[in-house]
């Protein structure tokens, strides 16, 4: 097909094509939707027990329980750590809201360290320079180590922080990890001693987003908090009812965040395709890796990431940083629920793609300690504080990626960026 001047109209290709996934299940689907709403019990019941267990025994923990959003999952797992006012917890500026959200939201303070660039990550060594105290620059923010009562990782893009590190620096310290594994449902990490260790699992607690559009969604709003203790993953059960055991006695104030049971019954049912699923979004991130090489589109990382940022990114790159993986297992650990390129001059490619009818996105035009919510915070001219992660927040591109997308679609996405770099 031709348009009057001769220009190729292309069909447009989505950041995400969640009717395709719908295809390809839907009569499994619609028997369990079908199933629940004649079952009558909408709120918790079996629907809920079954997929909290199923998807235990996928993690490979002790506890799953399902509430209502990602968001709430942070929350009630720092309310469940008795987080408030006084307190201060560590995350990375490089996130979505929530994840500094939960902690505002508690009154505690959130304290923004900057990331890893190579993996988009909160940088490990940087929280240990801190709670050692050999790092005095967060002195200006009023924060201390001493205040520091729980850590978040954040595992963007479906890559997992360094945890072996994490869990060597929780330990050190007895701080506990709160794992944001939003975005990183069955990535794996294996550790210097050869254990695998899945997102969400090893930390204090790991908390889950069913958001429509992560690797594992439902037909709206879920979530769900991973944890390993008995006591806690009790605490959380009843933080979830409004605190209330036995009914309507109440000896903590707690929300009401429970996962639906409808969403459940969908949940349990797109579950025995994630692995599935997984695979082919890494296989997809392999063809990528391969065309963007073919095309000669890719650039080295700044140099930088090793010697240290200035702040003002003199990277000059003429192509495409590719993801990282910062281990391989199998093909990947990393589950790829966004393949994120780096690129300069990124707003305007971001548009051409636009424009040219392929999706893209910015995950995250702004980072946490940069937003206006969070101003008396007071990071603003403190610049060299989080470097890398503004850094990222100016570079990063998100481009198509899910199961069915095809090699053919993948080829015009690499072509289309060639001829807009060039
Ligand atoms: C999606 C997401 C959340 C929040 O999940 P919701 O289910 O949308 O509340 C938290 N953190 C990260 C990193 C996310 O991507």
């Amino acid at each position: 097909m031709t348009q009057p001047d001769n220009k190729p109209i292309h069909r447009p290709i989505p950041l995400l094509d969640l009717q395709a996934q719908y295809d390809s299940i839907a009569t499994e689907l619609e028997s369990a939707a079908l199933e629940l709403m004649r079952s009558g019990q909408f709120i918790m019941g079996d629907a809920v027990a079954q997929f909290e267990s199923d998807i235990a025994g996928y993690l490979g923990v002790e506890h799953a329980i399902g509430c209502a959003s990602g968001s709430d999952a942070l929350l009630l797992a720092l309310m469940a750590l008795d987080i408030g006012p006084g307190d201060a917890v560590i995350t990375s500026p490089f996130t979505f809201f929530a994840t500094g959200g939960a902690i505002a939201r508690l009154g505690a303070t959130p304290v923004f360290m900057d990331i890893r660039p190579a993996d988009f990550n909160l940088d490990p060594a940087g929280v240990r320079r801190f709670l050692e105290g050999s790092d005095s620059r967060y002195q200006a923010l009023g924060v201390r180590p001493e205040q520091v009562k729980a850590i978040i990782p954040v595992h963007l893009y479906g890559q997992m922080a360094n945890m072996e590190e994490f869990l060597a620096i929780s330990k050190e310290f007895s701080i506990p990890l709160v794992e944001d594994a939003a975005q990183a449902i069955g990535a794996k990490q294996v550790f210097s001693d050869g254990r695998v260790v899945g997102a969400g699992v090893e930390g204090g607690f790991g908390c889950f987003s069913f958001f429509p559009s992560k690797n594992l969604g439902a037909f709206g709003d879920g979530g769900l908090i991973t944890v390993r203790d008995p006591e806690l993953a009790e605490k959380v059960r009843v933080l979830r009812l409004h605190g209330s055991k036995p009914k309507y006695y109440h000896r903590m104030v707690g929300i009401n965040s429970r996962l639906d049971a409808l969403q459940a019954a969908i949940l349990g049912v797109k579950l025995k395709h994630l692995d599935a699923w997984s695979a082919a979004r890494q296989e997809k991130a392999g063809v990528y890796n391969r065309l963007f090489t073919e095309a000669g589109l890719v650039s080295e990382a700044p140099a930088c990431w090793i010697g240290g940022c200035s702040g003002d990114c003199a990277w000059d790159g003429q192509g495409v940083v590719l993801p990282y993986e910062t281990v391989a297992l199998n093909g990947g650990a990393h589950i790829y629920h966004q393949y994120t390129i780096r690129v300069k001059n990124r707003d305007s490619l971001a548009q051409d793609l636009t424009d040219a009818g392929i999706g893209n996105s910015v995950y995250y035009p702004l980072c946490l300690h940069q937003q206006e919510c969070f101003s008396d915070l007071g990071y603003a001219g403190l610049e060299e504080l989080c470097p890398h992660a503004v850094c990222a927040s100016n570079q990063a591109l998100s481009l198509p990626i899910y199961p069915e997308l095809s090699e053919d679609d993948q080829r015009r996405v690499v072509e289309t960026i060639g001829k807009l770099l060039a």
